[in-house]
């Protein structure tokens, strides 16, 4: 590998060399989202972030296979396991049936992927299409002694590990509060860390999704899916593992819990946390109400390649306070950027020893922890360096692979949408350079000449202090 990614992992808590099992193979596992409402543009820093991983990934040789769930049962409104079944929430506000939501939030969520440039996992698998492989995991839970029967529901005993808190090195009090929307005890726990793995005789009486299992009708509990769908396409090892720095504790610290107890061995070397959007309340949160999405932003006249933009001018590992007028600033940087690329003249040799070098720049600040911001600087660099048009073209499509932003094609979509013909100002602008060559050469009469031939197609020059500008006549 030609550039070492070293990565921050939430478990050793530093920053340190990426190394898969799997020579030149990366298997990686995201936390889908829970589809009871719209993904607010917090979940989706996360989402651009973890798509800036995985694309730096195969940028830099390796072969990826990432897998995401989809949550549609079992996700409570306290990540604690208390609270109201969230999906449940979702459908009776809407008046619609559990699956409907699922089906229409699912949609919504990958059509805001697509706005935001974000590549669909090459596997998305929702909860409810692996209730087996649940059953058959919580059986083999039951059957090596770390999960019991209790009020009717099935826990997972925290109480039969050597640690538990691996991923977190806070109190246990502290990491409680840290959960809750609502302190709400569940008195069938033996230890307050156990965790549901299947929910049978529950307080949700109108549970609409129920299936069949050993314990009677019930359904599972959100943390199970994430190990068992996993494991389902990846196998028993798996190298990196993300979601955002709120699913650390209780869900990730669960899904360890669970997976290391029923495999044996350990499961995942790297755990990839993507710190929050905030707005000036506080963390972003869909359950709060009023929440920013991607068509409110679209509403509001944003490209959501700004978004996406916004959020690579930023470090994932620090958290990120949303203001509009930072986002303007984002927009102004954007509309320059594709403007500057867009008008590179795509003719000519691409020079090969610059554009390795400015690869090699490029994938290293990548391969330092994602600096995306300097990847940014390096890009802002390369088009102020003194070599051909072609080159800066080629790397800017290059890094494109990776930043996603449409660098080389948004200024002709933009163009094109405004009503602007990319061809004739392609030929205008290429008048108006051999008319300048034509006055520095003093062939005035070569440059009228020009002037008329461009008057003839409708085209009228101004020499202005800011230098030629042309319109329709
Ligand atoms: P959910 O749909 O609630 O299951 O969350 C989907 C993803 O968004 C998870 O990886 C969360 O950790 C992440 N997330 C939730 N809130 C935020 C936020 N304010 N900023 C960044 N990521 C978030
Ligand atoms: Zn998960």
């Amino acid at each position: 590998m030609e550039n070492r990614l070293r990565i921050y992992n939430t478990l050793t808590r530093k920053v340190e060399p990426f190394i898969p099992n799997e020579e030149g193979k990366v298997a990686m596992y995201t936390c889908g989202p829970t589809v009871y409402h719209f993904a607010h543009i917090g979940n989706l820093r996360s989402y651009i972030m973890e798509d800036l991983l995985e694309k730096t990934l195969r940028y830099i040789g390796y072969d990826v296979k990432r897998v995401m769930n989809i949550t549609d049962v079992g996700h409570l409104s306290s990540d604690a396991d208390t609270g109201e079944d969230k999906m449940l929430k979702g459908a009776k506000r809407e008046h619609k049936t559990v699956m409907e939501i699922a089906r229409f939030y699912t949609d919504a969520f990958f059509a805001d992927c697509g706005d935001l440039n974000i590549k669909t996992p090459d596997v998305v698998e929702p909860a409810t299409n692996c209730i087996l492989e649940f059953i058959h995991m919580i059986e083999s839970l039951m059957e090596k002694g770390f999960a019991y029967e209790s009020g009717g529901n099935i826990y997972f005993d925290t109480s039969k590990l050597k640690e538990y808190y691996v991923l977190s090195n806070h109190s246990e009090e502290e990491l409680l509060v840290g959960v809750r929307d609502d302190v709400d005890e569940d008195e069938n726990k033996r230890n307050k860390t156990d965790f549901v793995l299947w929910f049978t005789k529950s307080k949700f009486e109108d549970q609409e999704l129920k299936w069949e299992s050993p314990w009677g009708m019930g359904y599972p509990g959100w943390h199970i899916e994430c190990s068992c769908i996993s494991m389902k396409h990846l196998g028993e090892y798996m190298d990196i593992h993300c979601g955002g720095v709120d699913n650390i504790f209780p869900h990730h610290t669960n899904e360890i819990a669970q997976s290391e107890a029923y495999l044996g061995h350990k499961w995942c070397n790297y755990w990839f946390h993507v710190h929050h959007l905030n707005d000036k309340a506080g963390k972003m949160s869909k359950s709060k109400g009023e929440f920013l999405t991607v068509s409110l932003l679209k509403e509001k006249g944003y490209d959501p390649r700004v978004y996406r933009l916004y959020c690579l001018q930023s470090h994932y590992r620090k958290p990120l306070e949303f203001s509009f007028e930072t986002l303007d600033n984002a927009g102004a940087a954007f509309d320059k950027l594709v403007k500057r690329i867009g008008s590179l003249r795509k003719e000519g040799a691409v020079e090969p020893e610059k554009f390795d070098a400015w690869k090699a720049r490029f994938q290293a600040v990548l391969c330092d922890d994602l600096n995306s911001s300097m990847a940014l600087t390096v890009l802002y660099d390369m088009l102020k360096e003194d070599m051909s048009d072609a080159t800066k073209y080629a790397l800017a499509e290059d890094f494109d692979r990776v930043l996603s932003l449409d660098l080389t094609t948004a200024y002709a979509q933009r163009q094109a949408e405004n009503g602007v013909d990319e061809e004739l100002e392609a030929y205008v602008l290429e008048k108006i350079e051999e008319r300048r060559e034509a006055k520095k050469e003093k062939d005035f009469a070569r440059a009228d000449a020009i002037r008329a031939e461009l008057l003839e197609k409708g085209i009228v020059l101004e020499d202005t202090r800011e230098g030629v500008k042309w319109k329709k006549a």
